[in-house]
């Protein structure tokens, strides 16, 4: 295969050529360990503390509350599991969403097994949860409350200012698993209220493997990682230098450029699901047609399997998602999807189309031919549909 149309950026990103150049050098010629003293290693260290200042200035923080993690997993994680450790002498009570991440839900699982309750709340069948539910769920005993910035199935954005008035009231934690949000909308932690926010290189045109974790100054939560004395002893283990001085330029590029990225892709995202939305007949759009990511473009079509377009789609080169990148491969309908009320035949029916600015018209244009014509063909294979329109034709 020459060549491919990429429509899955919220799985993965293609990382910057900007950003791959500012790695290399701290593969080959900077390759000191940033603790050492000598030269070569404070040129590490420099490197290390440049990319928090810059990660920390686009969300209004301090340098000193990023902790840089192998990632948005390994930050909700944390983020989970010591706050719920270091909260134990007030309560042992947690409120998340139905629409979580696994490495947010999974943790929750895994905090269950050990005791911790947890409540997960519906969500509207756009995909938002209701602040009158989130209020109800507060008990005396809540000691985090862990919403997702925005969803990266549906790309619906959370009222997370409101949460976190919710939260700061009740004298409680927010976290926010912010990995698909950060560097493509504006986030201001004083502003919003945040304690705790989890990020990822790889959804923003940075590497694979590094990410971070934000904790508020005077947040009492333990270390996850013990060893060395790195991230001020929060977080140990060598630092990943290029990987830090790659995230670093990825969100230096995000920030510098984010009204004009995100508008261009708005654009594209607004095209695409005009199209097939009026070219495609028996689908309907999952997620806030509003409060939305600006790449994302989700789409249920009814009689026919996500997985089977995915492959068809794959077969002309078009790369995209039925669900999440982690649960394809089994055969539960995607949780997100439920979750809003689809039924189980048409959650299978969903297709994820995530953007980039390197879409063009073009790209879509051959995209949306290619479903037209998937979907047209497994629908005549589809015993469903055969009856469907049978019945259609009686009346
Ligand atoms: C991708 C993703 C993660 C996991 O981040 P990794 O860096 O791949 O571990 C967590 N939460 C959300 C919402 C994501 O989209």
């Amino acid at each position: 295969m020459d060549k491919f149309i990429y429509l899955d950026n919220a799985a993965t990103t293609r990382t910057a050529p900007e950003v791959v150049n500012a790695m290399i050098p701290y593969f080959s010629e900077h390759y000191g360990n940033a603790s050492s003293i000598y030269r070569l290693g404070t040129e590490s260290k420099r490197a290390i503390m440049q990319s928090r200042e810059v990660i920390a200035k686009s969300l209004n923080a301090d340098p000193l509350e990023i902790y840089f993690t192998a990632g948005g997993t390994e930050a909700d994680n944390w983020a989970l599991i010591a706050a719920a450790e270091s909260g134990e002498g007030r309560g042992r009570h947690i409120i998340t969403s139905k629409i979580e991440h696994h490495a947010v839900l999974h943790t929750c699982q895994y905090l269950e097994k050990r005791g911790y309750e947890i409540t997960y709340i519906d969500v509207d069948e756009k995909g938002i949860i209701r602040l009158e539910d989130l209020k109800k769920a507060v008990r005396k005993d809540t000691i985090l409350i862990s919403v997702m910035f925005a969803n990266n199935e549906i790309g619906t954005i959370q009222p997370i200012k409101q949460i976190g008035e919710i939260a700061k009231e009740n004298g409680i934690l927010f976290h926010t698993d912010a990995v698909q949000a950060y560097g493509h909308l504006a986030i201001d932690v004083e502003e919003l209220n945040i304690d705790l926010l989890s990020a990822s290189g790889h959804k923003l045109y940075g590497p694979k493997g590094i990410g971070f974790l934000y904790i508020r100054k005077g947040v009492k939560i333990r270390s996850f990682i013990h060893g060395g004395a790195q991230e001020r002893k929060r977080r140990a283990g060598t630092e990943n230098v290029p990987g830090i001085a790659g995230l670093g330029m990825a969100a230096k590029l995000a920030f510098s450029q984010m009204e004009e990225r995100a508008g261009k892709i708005q654009k594209l995202r607004d095209y695409l699901i005009e199209r097939i939305g009026n070219e495609i007949p028996y689908c309907r759009l999952n997620g806030d047609r509003e409060r939305r990511l600006p790449n994302n473009v989700n789409f249920s079509f009814q009689f026919i399997e996500g997985e089977s377009l995915l492959i068809m789609l794959d077969m002309k080169g078009i790369c995209a998602s039925s669900g999440s990148a982690c649960t394809s491969g089994s055969l539960d309908p995607s949780h997100v999807l439920l979750a809003i009320g689809l039924p189980h035949e048409i959650a299978h029916g969903s297709l994820r189309l995530t953007l980039s600015e390197e879409n063009t018209i073009e790209e879509l244009d051959e995209t949306v031919e290619a479903i037209k014509e998937a979907v047209g063909k497994l629908r005549q294979m589809s015993p469903l549909y055969e009856d469907f329109i049978k019945k259609q034709n009686k009346i």
